[in-house]
């Protein structure tokens, strides 16, 4: 046994199997949103706009059926600017709001709002009970519906949630998917046009004829092959910006190409000729496939806003993350790479490794390891939206006359076909770890290859990356899963030689300490000391970022240690003593 492997401790989880639901498809009201300013209605206060006033003035809404209700938003800094949701006769129009600014010198309103023909709405009873929220009249195929709205979510897993809306006679008009919390205010929302997750998965037939790149141009053919979807964007100073806590969109690379920043929310619905729609495109696929990590309990992995080129490499076919400046360029050469999600998660799983050991990637073994790694979550982000051939990798960027793309089920073995270059050698693995998701569940895979990276040192051969991968399976699942995963790692001639099933019991105790409540249902950890040696404590993440620290006098005690300040993810407990250290890991389960 190495070393390493002991920094490893135990805990039970309770996995749910299956597959997450594929993405449904959305349909939105088409609204264009136009703008107004508007001397101020006499009558109303300095601060709060009286909407009905507003609305009257900007539809000519003389029998004064709709009103409008504030809704999630506050005042941003020195100016004023209110949210409001609008109702006919009190029944929400979907998606429809109107947004209020005064000007710095409070004599007129900027007005946002969505075009509507107010005579076309049905006439329907009027709704007193506010509380009737579900109910909703939509604009669906060049009419008013009234709708009632379901919120559906794929349990367990709830890794997906979307909208469904049903008419009057029973009949599902559309889907709407949330790919994002939907119970938080629509104030930041954008509506973007993505490939979800490439123009040959999406329209299910192969490259070629129509479908092809044509140097970047839109066609009605790859226009098709786009889905309209909301994404949650950061919105201040007037602005939409595609930015969240992981990722944050910046020029470091040329070319210099124009960026994905609007004061409209529906300036984002471009298509492929556009630049700034490769931005749209890798946020949202980045965004998805982030939500799904947190939902597996790696929400601490990587928490840092990431800097990213949308068009960068001097317009190479290539993308690339820099461990040395930790930023992350997609490069524009044949098929732009910010097109394919399965790039786009691809280099993103570099980010990961990096980032749960950082610089781990040398030796030509290891990094034919860490291509397979990223190479599987980008078949699996990729499969999750399209079952379309999924087993090529790649299929918009590559399979093409630009180059051949790459397998998830490569009959290729180690070591007699390794040829000593990563990305064919990574095939090996990444077919293993395919067969892994397709005989347990994505979750539990994801869950062991991300558990499994802190461990993967540099210099690693294919069968010690084997072992580590049983290892983690050892401590997640106390080895359950160990003769099935030696069985898969066989068939590819991946022998992890020793095989050792743990006891959780004892993983939480190293010489002389041991960890208590290490499982989803204790409110704290207890540090337990047996031995004498003074010590000092710290708690990071998996980044490394300091947390907590502490020491202790040494004797027997117990340290209680709240979960509370602690998001769901893996945390390291490193106790220095004199001359050595011992490593526990610290899991925090979503609740
Ligand atoms: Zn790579």
């Amino acid at each position: 046994m190495k070393g390493w492997l002991y920094v490893l401790i135990a805990f039970y989880i309770l996995y749910q199997g299956g597959q997450s639901v594929m993405a449904r498809n959305a349909s939105l009201p088409p609204y264009t949103i136009l703008t107004k300013t508007l001397a101020k209605p006499p009558g109303s206060s300095k601060i709060l706009p009286d909407p009905s006033l507003i609305l009257q003035q900007i539809y000519q809404d003389s029998p004064k059926q709709l009103n409008a209700i504030p809704t999630g938003s506050k005042p941003i800094s020195s100016t004023h600017r209110q949210l409001f949701q609008i109702r006919f006769r009190n029944i929400p129009l979907h998606n429809a709001y109107l947004v209020v600014q005064s000007s710095m010198d409070g004599r007129s309103w900027k007005c946002t709002f969505p075009q509507l023909d107010v005579t076309n709405i049905p006439v329907t009873e009027e709704k007193n009970d506010i509380s009737v929220s579900e109910s909703c009249l939509v604009f669906d195929e060049g009419q008013w519906v009234l709708c009632l709205k379901k919120a559906v979510f794929n349990s367990p897993d709830n890794t997906e949630a979307w909208l469904e809306f049903w008419d009057e006679s029973g009949n599902l008009r559309f889907q709407e998917d949330w790919m994002l919390r939907f119970d938080e205010g629509p104030d930041s929302l954008i509506r973007g046009c993505v490939f979800r997750p490439d123009p040959v998965s999406r329209l299910r037939l192969p490259y070629g004829g129509l479908l092809r790149d044509r140097h970047d141009s839109a066609s009605s053919v790859l226009n098709s092959a786009l889905d309209t979807v909301l994404i949650r964007a950061r919105y201040d100073d007037d602005t939409f910006r595609l930015e969240s806590p992981y990722f944050r969109f910046s020029e470091f690379s040329t070319p210099v190409r124009k960026r994905a920043v609007s004061v409209s929310p529906d300036s984002f619905l471009l298509n492929r000729s556009q630049p700034e729609f490769e931005e749209v495109n890798i946020f949202y696929h980045l965004t998805c496939f982030r939500r799904y990590l947190d939902t597996v309990g790696f929400a601490s992995l990587a928490n840092y806003p990431l800097p990213i080129d949308a068009h960068g490499m001097d317009g190479a076919d290539q993308s690339a993350f820099s461990p040395l400046q930790n930023r992350l360029a997609y490069g524009d050469g044949n098929v732009d790479d910010g097109e394919d999600a399965a790039v786009i998660v691809h280099e993103y799983g570099h980010v990961l490794s990096h980032a749960s050991l950082g610089f781990g990637n040398s030796g030509d073994e290891r990094r034919a390891i860490e291509e397979a790694i990223c190479d599987y979550l980008a078949g699996s982000y990729t499969r999750s939206c399209s079952d379309y051939e999924w087993q090529n990798l790649f299929k918009w960027d590559g399979h093409n006359e630009f180059w051949a793309g790459r397998t998830l089920t490569s009959p290729k073995i180690y070591p007699d076909n390794m040829v000593g270059q990563m990305h064919k050698d990574g095939e090996i693995f990444s077919s293993a770890l395919m067969t892994m998701e397709l005989a347990m569940s994505r979750k539990l895979v994801h869950k062991l290859v991300l558990g499994t990276l802190p461990f993967l040192i540099p210099d690693l051969s294919m069968p010690l990356a084997a072992q580590a991968f049983l290892e983690t399976d050892s401590v997640l699942s106390g080895g359950i899963h160990t003769p099935l995963l030696v069985q898969i790692f066989n068939s590819k001639g991946i022998h992890p030689g020793q095989v050792i099933v743990r006891n959780p019991v004892v993983q939480n105790t190293i010489r002389g300490w041991e960890i208590r409540g290490n499982d989803g249902v204790s409110k704290e950890w207890e540090l337990v000391q047996y031995g004498e040696k003074p010590a000092s404590v710290t708690i990071s993440d998996q980044n490394g970022k300091l947390l907590k620290s502490f020491s202790t006098t040494g004797s027997e005690l117990t340290v209680p240690i709240s979960k509370q300040a602690f998001l769901p993810g893996i945390y390291l407990l490193r106790i220095r003593m004199e001359n050595e250290i011992r490593t526990f890991k610290l899991v925090v389960f979503p609740s």
